[in-house]
């Protein structure tokens, strides 16, 4: 009989790094990348336009956030940016 094996065991622990996400709404053009392509969907359209007539995003969840920092690479106008914890990683993944 095949012996089962508990694979949760394995893994590191992951805690999630504190950090705050920064919009400078008047930058933004409101292509949505940001919101598109946040892997833990903690963005959303905002409700309100800035100066230019285009609507910035909002963190809805921003306790969801991982500092993957992957809004910030992707921003075309370096209009979202991240300030927190970068996580500890080692060689089998974050901690
Ligand atoms: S840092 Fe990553 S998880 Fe946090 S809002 Fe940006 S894309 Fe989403
Ligand atoms: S990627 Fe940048 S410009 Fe596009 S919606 Fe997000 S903050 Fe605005």
């Amino acid at each position: 009989m095949a012996t089962k094996i508990k694979y949760t065991a394995l893994l590191p622990e992951i805690v999630r790094p504190t950090c705050e996400i920064h919009i400078l709404s008047g930058r933004c053009k409101g292509c949505g990348f940001c919101i598109e392509f946040c892997p833990r969907k903690v963005l959303e359209v905002s409700g309100e336009f800035n100066e230019k007539g285009f609507f910035p995003p909002v963190a809805k969840s921003p306790e969801q956030c991982v500092n993957c920092r992957l809004c910030e690479l992707i921003c075309p106008d370096m209009a979202i940016y991240i300030v927190g914890e970068e996580p500890e990683r080692c060689g089998d993944g974050i901690r």
